[in-house]
């Protein structure tokens, strides 16, 4: 089971908000993430992993060959990611096309 204050979970720097941030945005997240949820269903790959501040669902970039997070954007409408990876506290809305962090 997961430990619900586990030192790896990092803010996320959304120092520069957008309309799409909410009081129920998930502001704190694991980096890293387990992996894509969507390439583990399928056996296929990912480069790097994108966290959505909506649902925490984790998917892989757009560099990756599946495009999984830009897939979930498109299918939820869930606007915001965070970066997945260890070090990187940015985040991106796909509705303003805008970064959060400033
Ligand atoms: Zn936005
Ligand atoms: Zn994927
Ligand atoms: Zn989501």
């Amino acid at each position: 089971m997961a430990k619900p204050h586990d030192h790896s979970e990092i803010n996320v720097d959304l120092s520069a908000p957008c309309a799409h941030v909410r009081p129920d945005t998930i502001t704190h997240v694991h980096r890293p993430p387990p992996g894509c949820e969507d390439c583990m269903k399928i056996g296929g790959q990912w480069v790097h992993l994108r966290i959505c501040l909506t649902c925490g669902h984790q998917a892989c970039c757009d560099s990756s060959p599946n495009r999984h997070a830009t897939a979930h954007f498109k299918a939820t409408k869930h606007p915001i990611v965070t970066s997945g990876e260890v070090g990187e506290t940015w985040a991106w809305c796909y509705a303003d096309e805008q970064a959060l962090s400033s």
